[in-house]
């Protein structure tokens, strides 16, 4: 996927570069395309971040019949604010809903909410619900993922008292069951574990954070960037049990115990955030490709394939999709509302007839629990170490403000080098997290050398920084590991 060169059209438009959306905005749309565009028929299997924002680019962009399939209950609302009304510092879940029903009646967007897909007949092109069939032009396959659930843990059986956290009715839900709770055990050490239990904590229960993994955001963070996370849950009273897999008895709604090893706590809820998985069978069914990271194989304009070859009218976006790691070049998900997004404009102007390609990703995140906001993006020593490839580390802690300025917050950075080039960042700290998140991701998608950061120019006022950035003396840091690699 993605396109590694750069390649500028007799207009002067870049029409191909690496690693990002790219638009042929010619505006050219074929005799053929303009007789047919309001007869064409688009389906869009899944009303959520990709399909919904699809929906809507279609539409600013075409006369065409565009009817979204959903087995939600709700749509064009925020998962990602749900934590945050389960902490109370939105007050409901209504006021997550980003555009109604309204909205969309008013666009001419056919949105069928409740409505589940059974099956795609690509030869007849027909998407079957059981109650209607669909005829399509035009597929959009964006089904998002479903809850992961460890067999291991035995909780596949989910009765009453534990939960998941995938949609708006999944929050309402554990929202309701959260009014008469006391403790709740929330298992799963990722971003969604960690800000729903520092929300818990927000509310007056008392959380108790489970992972089996050796430090929280094991897959994200390096130890000692983890261990700043899980000090600051612990401050806001947090409890964090890592490096040990939870037993949850199969009478857990009469019992309310949760068994660590020897121990045991005692627990109302039980909240499961232990990861997704993509939701592919409706593609699997209809004999599309499903590739090695176990998602739906795309190529760069986002078409499926079937039987190895792709389909032109056929395209999948979100978290169902496989993309391409920008560092590694590894086919691997992608499970991020920006990314969902990002995909929803590219299927949006190749369905229209404007050409668009998706690149490979560093899927820069970001993530926040009390006070403290911490991200990342690109490649981690870790994943690193397991392809055989060498980084070289810089690290530093700083302040947000300068020393005289009231409120000034710790600030923790660390940057990773791959062959002299950024290749990828671990940030934690009280604020300005996700501003030098987004300009690291620049830099490591331009191949930013370390010594182009160390001429970095910065910006600076007291109450928002401090003189010398803390990136600086970070980049420093990797400079003397540098050279302290080469003399050993
Ligand atoms: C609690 C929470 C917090 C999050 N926080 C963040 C964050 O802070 N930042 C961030 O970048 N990302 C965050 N995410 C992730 C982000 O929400 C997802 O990456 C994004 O929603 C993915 O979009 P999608 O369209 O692929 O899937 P979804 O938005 O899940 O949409 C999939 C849709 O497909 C429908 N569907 C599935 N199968 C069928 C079928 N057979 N027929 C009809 N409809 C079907 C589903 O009902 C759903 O409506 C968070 C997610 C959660 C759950």
């Amino acid at each position: 996927m993605g396109s590694d060169f750069g390649v500028t059209g007799a207009t002067g438009k870049v029409i191909r570069a690496a690693g990002e959306v790219q638009e042929e905005v010619s505006g050219k749309v074929s005799a053929h395309a303009r007789a047919e565009k309001n007869l064409t028929r688009v389906v869009i299997i899944g009303g959520g971040a990709c399909g919904m924002a699809a929906a809507t680019k279609i539409r600013r962009q075409s006369g065409f019949k565009i009817t979204v399939l959903s087995c939600d209950s709700h749509t064009a609302y925020s998962h990602c604010g749900i934590p945050f009304v389960l902490g109370r510092e939105i007050e409901s879940f209504e006021k997550l809903i980003i555009k109604t029903p309204d909205f969309f009646r008013e666009n001419n967007i056919d949105v069928r909410l409740n409505e589940k897909v059974r099956s795609i007949n690509l030869t007849g092109q027909v998407a079957l619900t059981g109650k209607e069939a669909y005829p399509f032009d035009k597929l959009v396959i964006a089904t998002g993922s479903l809850p992961f659930i460890d067999r291991k843990s035995q909780a596949n059986i989910l009765p009453y008292g534990i939960f998941t956290l995938r949609s708006l009715a999944d929050g309402k839900l554990f929202g309701k069951a959260l009014e008469t709770a006391q403790t709740v055990c929330v298992v799963g050490g990722g971003t969604i574990g960690i800000e729903c239990a520092s929300a818990l904590k927000k509310r007056g229960i008392k959380p108790i954070l489970i992972t089996r993994s050796k430090d929280l955001l094991s897959s994200q963070f390096d130890s000692d960037m983890s261990a700043i996370v899980r000090a600051h849950l612990e401050t806001l009273g947090v409890e964090v049990i890592t490096g040990e897999p939870l037993f949850l008895p199969e009478n857990f709604w009469k019992e309310r115990t949760v068994y660590v090893k020897d121990r045991h706590f005692p627990a109302d809820l039980v909240l499961l955030a232990t990861g997704v998985k993509p939701e592919v069978c409706l593609a699997r069914e209809a004999g599309i490709d499903i590739g090695k990271a176990g998602g739906i194989a795309v190529n760069e304009m986002l078409q499926v394939k079937a039987g190895g070859e792709f389909l032109p009218n056929i395209y999948a976006g979100g978290e169902c999709a496989e993309v391409t790691d920008l560092l590694t070049g590894e086919i691997r998900l992608s499970q991020l509302g920006t990314t969902a997004r990002r995909m929803a404009d590219v299927i949006g102007n190749n369905i229209t007839g404007k050409y668009s390609t998706f690149g490979p990703l560093a899927d820069p995140w970001v993530a926040v629990a009390g006070d403290l906001q911490f991200g990342g993006v690109g490649l981690t020593p870790e994943k690193a170490e397991r392809r055989g490839i060498k980084v070289v580390t810089g690290f530093s802690h700083g302040r947000t403000r300068a020393s005289y300025y009231p409120g000034r917050k710790d600030l923790y950075i660390k940057l990773h080098f791959k062959d002299g080039c950024l290749a990828g960042a671990q940030l934690a700290g009280g604020e300005g997290i996700k501003e030098r998140i987004d300009a690291l991701s620049l830099a490591i998608k331009k191949k930013t050398t370390i010594k182009d950061l160390l001429s970095l120019e910065t910006c600076y006022a007291p109450p928002v920084s401090m003189l010398v950035d803390p990136l600086m003396p970070t980049v420093k840091d990797a400079v003397r590991n540098m050279r302290k690699d080469m003399t050993n």
